[in-house]
């Protein structure tokens, strides 16, 4: 039977408006209505059936058929042309070839693959008649199943797609609350414990967030630097004003030292000069005498103070010069000794003894002067008449030793700790006249000597200055 042109057209045109149609979007069950449709304008086909490859089994399930009538009987025909091997045959061609109904003698079929280059989609049966010369047919109906196949595949990847995005959303968004809730709970749990925790950005090193107890902790250090720093301020502010204190304290101690001391020696003078002025007839020549060696005596004790207060203003500007060279040490102290008696009017029992036979020792005698004086002019000042007081020499393999013993008032315990620092008296001195100057020269002087400087005393029993000046 010869087809007519004009169906052979329709069923071109149909396939061409099918893809002129397709927009992407549609459904599954709008492809398959759409494709079965085309394929129903077949020429002269008796319905048309559809079996889809299911995607888990790989099995070709009835999918849909037109006219619907087709539905019941579809895997009825579908299983007889399994079981020919018709199917087989045209999957494995992967070509769409027509069947004869040898059976029933009624129209054949034409099987159609639907299939895309990378899988096999589902298959097209038609119930129709199909002659030798007609396989143009047969090739529009593989161009139509080639479209079929494509939109299909293409419908089914999307939903699948659309699938697996609002899976994954809702992983995404199931995973957000949990991850919230875990923040939440971590929060939580910072915001009780008492210890402070910091979270670090591992990349960056910021501080991403601390809890309640590091930012307490934080504002503790803060606190407690500034505190810190306040007190250490507020130290050095004290200790400013205890050295500016000092220093007045100094300064008002130099001014009544002066005029305390001072003031004795120049009454002592102005006194005599006057009895001498208004009554010289009167006097006999020994009372003169006597009143003159007073005279001498104050001025030499205002002299030797001021002497010492030039020694420690020349210390303290660092204008005090060394100069060694060898003296004899015997006789440097034999002399002292004879200026002390003279001093002491023999008032003690002055004791030396000497045990350097080198005698001869290297050192600066102005300042080795100064140490004896006024250690000896101490003991005999702060011990009572007719005791001892001792200037014993000796020596070790590195230094000579100069010791200078009393049996007097001794040196109350608290005062050691600043028993060199100028002006500084003890309690205990009553009414003992002194500038508080001689320790401080004392030391100066073995500092300046190279040497050391050390003090027993026990007060109401007595005093041992021990000096100790290297031997170069
Ligand atoms: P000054 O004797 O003029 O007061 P110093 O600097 O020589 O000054 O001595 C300081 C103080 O040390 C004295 O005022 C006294 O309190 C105490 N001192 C020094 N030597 C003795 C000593 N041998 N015995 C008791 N006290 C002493």
């Amino acid at each position: 039977m010869n087809i007519h042109t004009s169906s052979i057209e329709m069923f071109l045109d149909a396939i061409l408006a099918n893809s002129a149609k397709r927009s992407g979007g549609e459904s599954i069950a709008e492809v398959i209505h759409d494709g079965l449709h085309v394929f129903r304008e077949f020429p002269n086909n008796n319905g048309v059936m559809l079996f889809l490859v299911d995607d888990n089994e790989f099995n070709f399930r009835f999918s849909a058929a037109l006219p619907n009538e087709n539905n019941n009987n579809a895997q009825e025909i579908f299983n007889v042309l399994a079981q020919k091997g018709s199917i087989g045959s045209v999957l494995s061609a992967g070509k769409a070839q027509y069947i004869s109904d040898e059976i029933n003698d009624l129209s054949g079929f034409i099987i159609i693959p639907l299939s895309v280059p990378s899988a096999a989609v589902g298959l097209v049966i038609l119930a129709a008649d199909l002659h030798n010369d007609d396989m143009v047919l047969l090739r529009l109906c593989e161009m139509s199943a080639y479209q079929f196949a494509y939109a299909l595949n293409n419908t089914r990847l999307l939903q699948r797609l659309t699938y697996n995005q609002i899976v994954l959303e809702q992983k995404v968004s199931a995973r957000t609350i949990h991850l919230e809730q875990i923040q939440r709970e971590l929060k939580t749990i910072l915001d009780c414990v008492q210890t402070g925790i910091l979270i670090i950005n591992a990349e960056s090193g910021v501080i991403a967030s601390a809890n309640p107890a590091a930012e307490l902790q934080e504002l503790i250090m803060k606190l407690t630097t500034e505190i810190t720093e306040r007190e250490r301020a507020e130290e050095a502010a004290r200790q400013a004003l205890i050295k500016e204190k000092e220093l007045a304290d100094l300064k008002s101690n130099f001014v009544s030292m002066v005029s305390h001391e001072f003031r004795t020696p120049l009454t002592t003078i102005l006194s005599y000069t006057q009895i001498m002025q208004n009554y010289r007839e009167k006097l006999t020549e020994d009372d003169q005498i006597k009143y003159l060696k007073n005279i001498e005596l104050a001025v030499s004790r205002m002299t030797s103070m001021l002497n010492d207060i030039l020694f420690i203003g020349k210390s303290n500007s660092g204008a005090l010069t060394v100069t060694m060279r060898v003296i004899n040490l015997f006789e440097l102290c034999s002399s002292i000794l004879d200026e002390m008696r003279v001093l002491d009017a023999e008032k003690h029992k002055i004791i030396f003894k000497f045990d350097y036979p080198p005698s001869a020792v290297r050192t600066d005698e102005k300042l080795l002067r100064q140490i004896l004086l006024n250690l000896l002019t101490n003991a005999l000042k702060y011990s009572q008449s007719s005791t001892e007081v001792e200037l014993a020499v000796s020596h070790s393999e590195t230094a000579v030793i100069i010791e200078v013993k009393d049996k007097g008032i001794g040196i109350p315990k608290e005062y050691f700790s600043n028993l060199f620092e100028s002006f500084r008296r003890a309690d205990n001195v009553g009414n003992i006249s002194g500038t508080g100057l001689g320790l401080s020269i004392v030391k100066q002087s073995v500092d300046l000597l190279g040497g050391n400087i050390k003090v027993e005393s026990i007060e109401n029993e007595g005093s041992v200055f021990t000096v100790e000046l290297p031997i170069s």
